[in-house]
């Protein structure tokens, strides 16, 4: 990909936008000189794919100097003060704040799993760092450019050495490919799921690739023939519509026929016709117009157009015996729920060039459904402050968690902690046992004081007296969390002082 192409998906930018873009991409290519992917391509190549990615989704122009900027903190001797002085306040803290997301990361104890114990902790621990991850961002964009970096390393990892190839598709899978979903970012998550599922289980992938070759042909030419038939028929009713076929992502594919015993021919929506109209009136016309030609499936009609899923999905879906009694999915939606179901958040943020006002804002932020925050909500509240009102969409983030700290163990656990908490909360949260006998711990390697107050991303290694020395009196007045608190008084309770 050259920078030129990547210039002919800017359209919807302004001359001056474009020049800044163009300032970006030189920066980032002199920084990264030299530089080469493990797949051998030069480094940059990396920045601009996942830009591309950005401006198809037709985010702002800070969004997209920061994805061609994102790597140049991390991998290169340039600073984030560098890019504040060439790009300004905006850009360099999203680009600090995509540096900084690369701390999270699935340790190599959980590659393997052995039983159904350790599976659940392992579910717990990934949901961690998920919220590790949102509490990290504090600007959606960061988030999205975190998976657009993340798509790209996905679609070179056959490059990468074998023994890092396992975290980074299990880390896809585990972490990144949920948060795209909880984002409504249906395609993405698609793309990272298939991706991830062909480096962990390889054989499965390759099985079921083989099982749906011809199957796969003979449907898709059926559901042509049936995709004309229904076009004519939507014309002749004067409904504009666009037609096409889709085929289900592999990945989500292989968990469904685990719970249909493994039968392919249970899955209807192999191939699934897919309809897009101007409207929701039109939505609910062509599923009468449908059920008209063909006779519907009991129990298979969902109407998530009147329900959305929590990530805030709409359309909606039925099953019917189509010509010749071949059972086929049709799924009817307009085009707006389209773009959400494919892009989910970041349908929200395409740029529009207003320069406006907090009240446009306002509009934009109503217009998100509500369900769609749902998640979102759980975590989150709009930033309502504007620093800034020239660059509506670069003063919109997302304040997740505030109050909330994510902490590494040496190990790679992550322990959540209210902000504030201290190493002898950590050590508390940890195991009482850690907590009376603390005397002090490294803090990203550094020696530091038991008060010492942690921060986001800190990986903290306790350290225990060999005497067991027992809480002080005055640590009740450093501790944050009532955990640790409680166990204090409840040491001194138990541990009278001998006279
Ligand atoms: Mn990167």
């Amino acid at each position: 990909m050259t920078f030129d192409e990547l210039l002919k998906k800017l359209d919807y930018l302004n001359a001056q936008d474009k020049k800044l873009i163009r300032r970006a991409f030189e920066f980032a290519e002199v920084a990264h000189k030299g530089q080469k992917r493990f797949t051998g391509e030069p480094f940059v190549q990396h920045e601009l794919e996942t830009a591309s990615y950005i401006a198809d989704l037709k985010l702002d122009t800070s969004a997209i100097a920061a994805a061609l900027l994102h790597d140049v903190c991390e991998d290169t001797p340039c600073t984030q003060e560098q890019i504040r002085k060439n790009f300004g306040r905006k850009i360099a803290e999203l680009v600090d704040g995509i540096t900084k997301l690369s701390k999270i990361r699935i340790v190599r104890r959980w590659l393997v799993i052995r039983d159904e114990k350790e599976l659940q902790e392992f579910d717990r621990y990934t949901e961690t760092l998920r919220k590790m991850f949102m509490a990290m961002a504090k600007d959606i964009r960061i988030v999205i450019i975190k998976l657009a970096d993340r798509l790209h390393n996905m679609k070179t990892l056959q490059g990468v050495p074998k023994e890092k190839r396992l975290r980074i598709a299990k880390e896809t899978l585990e972490i990144y490919a949920p948060l795209a979903d909880r984002l409504g970012m249906g395609e993405l998550k698609g793309q990272l799921e298939d991706l991830s599922f062909s480096y962990i289980e390889p054989e499965e992938c390759e099985k079921l690739k083989q099982r749906l070759a011809d199957k796969l042909d003979k449907k898709e030419k059926y559901i042509e023939k049936i995709r004309k038939i229904l076009l004519k028929k939507l014309g002749k009713e004067g409904i504009r519509a666009e037609i096409s076929g889709r085929k289900k992502h592999l990945y989500s594919l292989w968990l469904k026929l685990k719970r249909y015993d493994d039968n392919l021919s249970r899955i209807y929506d192999l191939v699934a016709l897919r309809v897009i109209v101007s409207n929701v009136e039109e939505c609910y016309k062509v599923l009468g117009i449908i059920h008209e030609m063909w006779r519907p499936l009991v129990g298979r009609i969902k109407d998530y157009i009147a329900m959305p899923k929590p990530n805030g999905y709409q359309s909606i879906h039925t099953t019917v015996f189509a010509q010749g009694g071949e059972i086929i999915e049709i799924q009817i939606r307009s085009r707006k729920m389209h773009d959400h179901a494919e892009n989910g958040i970041a349908a929200h943020w395409h740029y529009s060039g207003k320069k406006g006002t907090l009240d446009y804002l306002r509009r934009k932020i109503n217009r998100v459904p509500r369900s769609e925050l749902k998640w979102v909500q759980e975590l989150a509240r709009w930033q309502k402050n504007l620093s800034d009102n020239k660059e509506v969409i670069e003063s919109l983030g997302l304040d997740f968690f505030s109050d909330r700290i994510f902490v590494y163990t040496p190990t790679g656990d992550v322990k959540d902690l209210p902000s504030g908490a201290t190493v002898i909360d950590f050590a508390y949260a940890i195991h009482t046992d850690l907590g009376n006998f603390t005397t002090g711990a490294k803090v990203n390697g550094k020696m530091a004081k038991i008060s010492t107050v942690l921060q986001n991303g800190d990986i903290v290694d306790i350290i225990k007296s060999k005497k067991e020395t027992g809480p002080k009196q005055d640590w009740l007045e450093i501790v944050k969390t009532s955990l640790a608190r409680n166990r204090i008084r409840h040491f001194f309770k138990t541990h009278k002082p001998r006279f």
